[in-house]
């Protein structure tokens, strides 16, 4: 996104349909259908969400997940926090973790150094949580040839005011970061907090329902974009699903890969999946929460597409989580 593009709204029939001008070009609609859907992985808080309490779990989670993505020839565009990765003897062990998603074929991207939350610091702490957060992910990528640089804002936490917003905005682009957005919001962390819990009083069966309640989430939560894609561009575009690095994932990663297979699903790279048009959309939206980039791009173009179906998490799943 730069600030030479400017976002309008084209309406065509009843449908409003968002593009965006750059050099006086237009950007043609672009159909799509069931058969034609696309969707890109991103795995957040690498090499794993909870590296130093669980050296172990961390091992079996990522040769579980690439083990998952494999058969399933998915591109998948992964964001480190280099502050998890351990000191002295075990840094060798972490930073291996990091390598064998490169080994897969990840693309790495930044995600700060220890998973900083924008709204409680100033641009200029964010920007040295920026800048200590790439060497490593720099050095790995490096051995890989040209890559596009991918940044995540922690919990999507973009800029709680306007200047903030700009400001990181346009640090990220003059180091050719590219902001990572996403349209689907898996609500993984509940989920799997909630199998943490169910877990550690060896509940197997619970164990399975929380599993069976994030993939019935996730399929909901598909449904629900898709629909607003189709009010909102008058098709439905790319898709993009922040996933994390954590146990829940995987055990769950295949079905769940499956699951979009069926409906008609193709994985995607990042990088692919934004070059739908739809991803110039402007984002200008300010808050203190992380929303999805939909509705980022309802309230930045003052759209009256109904959100009101947005599934949440279970009540008994969030109950569950909150017992840690
Ligand atoms: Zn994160």
């Amino acid at each position: 996104m730069t600030s030479t593009n400017t976002a309008v709204i084209v309406s065509i029939g009843c449908v409003l349909a968002v593009s965006s001008f750059s050099a006086r070009q237009t950007i043609p609609l672009q159909e799509s259908s069931p058969s034609s859907r696309a969707i890109a992985l991103t795995f957040d808080d690498l090499p794993y969400v909870d590296l130093s309490k669980n050296p172990g779990s961390a091992q079996r989670a990522t040769a579980a997940l690439l083990r998952m993505l494999a058969p399933h020839r998915a591109p998948v565009t992964a964001f480190v926090n280099e502050g998890k990765l351990q000191t002295g003897a075990e840094r060798a062990e972490s930073i291996a973790l990091l390598q064998q998603w490169v080994d897969a074929g990840a693309i790495l991207g930044n995600h700060t150094h220890s998973h900083a939350d924008f709204n409680g610091l100033t641009v200029r702490q964010f920007e040295e949580e920026i800048l200590r957060g790439e060497p490593v992910t720099r050095q790995l990528m490096q051995a890989r040839g040209p890559h596009q640089r991918f940044f995540r804002h922690p919990y999507t936490h973009t800029g709680d005011t306007a200047e903030k917003k700009q400001a990181i905005e346009r640090f990220l682009a003059e180091r050719s970061y590219t902001i990572a957005p996403h349209t689907i919001d898996s609500h993984d962390f509940i989920f799997n907090a909630a199998l943490a819990a169910v877990r550690r009083r060896a509940d197997e069966a619970s164990a399975r329902r929380v599993k069976d309640a994030y993939l019935d989430f996730v399929d909901r939560s598909t449904r629900f974009t898709e629909r607003v894609t189709r009010e909102m561009f008058g098709r439905e575009i790319a898709h993009t699903i922040l996933l994390h690095a954590n146990d829940l994932n995987a055990e769950t990663l295949d079905e769940l890969l499956r699951r979009f297979e069926r409906r008609g699903y193709a994985f995607v790279s990042l990088e692919a999946a934004m070059r739908d048009s739809a991803y110039r959309t402007l984002d200008t939206y300010v808050t203190t929460a992380g929303p999805t980039w939909l509705w980022r791009w309802r309230q930045s173009l003052d759209m009256t597409v109904s959100f009101r179906d947005d599934p949440e998490p279970p009540e008994w799943v969030r109950a569950v989580a909150s017992t840690q």
